[in-house]
């Protein structure tokens, strides 16, 4: 095994069990130089052992750590035990049910770096995010097909992330049945949903947001609700099911639009939904010159800021559709927005909506703040883990 020895200096987060080894830490490799993916240990520039993970030729993260145990190898074992670590606790959290959907195994966050596995109704949905994950492929489908038995397995690594890594997406079934093509799942709320495991964004569906759609449904009775990157309409679906008088519901993606009109069947919603397939910032701009106004609005746009060179740019974006938004709102609204940039701090996020209110000249208060469901836990040697900020705004 290849030993990775680091710059003099450098061995502070690793020591704090921070996952990762940067590049630039690195002074140099000792013995056989690692092929993509294999493990290696990790050493101080004294020559102290300080962990083991596994090695990327790819990505600017060139090791990915697994251990800080010099008596524990990183094998199949390591991430059996892990995934099951993972698995019991979403159990705890009673996330698991037959017909539920959840986040099972949330990569860093759960001491298997690069490894996402979510779980729909039977199916499994995997990301192989890194080259150590890609290689081991075949022994984490037959770990999970042990150990769940699943109707199917399904690989969703189609992701910009693999890129970084230098990884062809890849997307396919790995293992038993192929998904349908609707698959539905129930959420907590009893909220279901229409999922597609093979081609809907992400794995199929933004389990993070799963209770925070119930928070923003609680100020939804009798309210005229706008739902802005609705995706297939958690949010509009909540909120109709908690009192929505009427809601319009907006995306770019038509398919997602399409797959939204069967939720609303499938949870007998009844009350008028109108679907608008449009840019949201275009569409806010629009409804501002028609004078039209809600009684609630969500903001729950995708990540604007990949790279700390695109954060001030996501930061004008943010403040352009919260200052819209607010100015749609009827005084006493409520404004949910929400930033999965994980770049952007929720303290930069509310600095943010406080210049949007500022402009907008409307005075706001913050009845609650949100962060990802707790299938997507933060693990605290990681805070990268932590990514999705929301903010429950009223808006007078
Ligand atoms: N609120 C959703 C998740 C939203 S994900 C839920 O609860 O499930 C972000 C969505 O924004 C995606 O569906 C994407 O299609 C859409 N989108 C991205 N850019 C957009 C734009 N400029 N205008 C409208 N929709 C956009």
């Amino acid at each position: 095994m290849a030993t990775v020895t680091l710059q003099p200096g450098k061995e502070r987060p690793v020591v704090q069990h921070h996952p990762w080894v940067f590049s630039g830490a690195i002074a140099r490799i000792q013995g056989r130089f690692p092929e993509r993916g294999e493990v290696v240990d990790v050493q101080s520039a004294s020559g102290e052992w300080l962990a083991r993970g596994c090695w990327s030729d790819g990505s600017q993260i060139r090791v990915r750590l697994f251990t800080w145990n010099p008596h524990e190898p990183v094998d199949d074992a390591l991430i059996r035990r892990r995934i099951e670590r993972a698995i019991d606790g979403r159990r705890r959290l009673g996330m698991i049910a037959a017909d539920g959907a959840c986040r099972l195994v949330y990569a860093e966050s759960d001491g298997v770096p690069g490894l996402i596995v979510d779980y729909y109704a039977g199916f499994l949905a995997v990301q192989l995010l890194t080259q150590a994950m890609a290689l081991r492929s075949a022994a984490i489908t037959r770990i999970l097909a042990e150990m769940l038995a699943p109707r199917g397995i399904y690989e969703r690594s189609d992701v910009d992330v693999r890129d970084r890594e230098g990884l062809p997406p890849a997307s396919g079934v790995l293992w038993g049945e192929t998904p349908p093509e609707r698959l539905k799942v129930r959420l907590p709320g009893d909220l279901w949903h229409v999922v597609d495991l093979s081609a809907g964004q992400k794995t199929g569906a933004y389990l993070d947001q799963a209770f925070n759609r119930l928070r923003v449904a609680a100020h939804c009775a009798g309210a005229e609700i706008l739902d802005c990157f609705c995706y297939t309409g958690g949010f509009t679906i909540a909120a109709a099911r908690a009192g929505a008088r009427r809601a319009t519901a907006v995306d770019a993606s038509e398919t997602a639009l399409s797959a939204l009109h069967d939720g609303l069947a499938l949870n007998n919603v009844t009350i008028p939904v109108e679907t608008v397939a449009a840019d949201v910032f275009q569409l806010l701009r629009r409804y501002r010159e028609e004078q039209r106004r809600f009684d609630v609005i969500v903001l729950d746009p995708p990540k604007f800021a990949h790279t700390q060179a695109q954060v001030e740019r996501a930061t004008r974006g943010y403040k352009d559709i919260n200052l819209l938004a607010m100015q749609l709102l009827r005084s006493g609204g409520v404004l949910a927005t929400f930033s999965c940039s994980g770049l952007v701090s929720s303290d930069l996020f509310q600095k943010v909506v406080f210049g949007a209110a500022l402009d907008a000249r409307r005075e706001v208060q913050i009845i609650e703040r949100l962060t990802q469901s707790p299938d997507h836990p933060v693990l605290l040697t990681f805070p990268e883990g932590e990514y999705l900020k929301g903010l429950i705004c009223r808006v007078w």
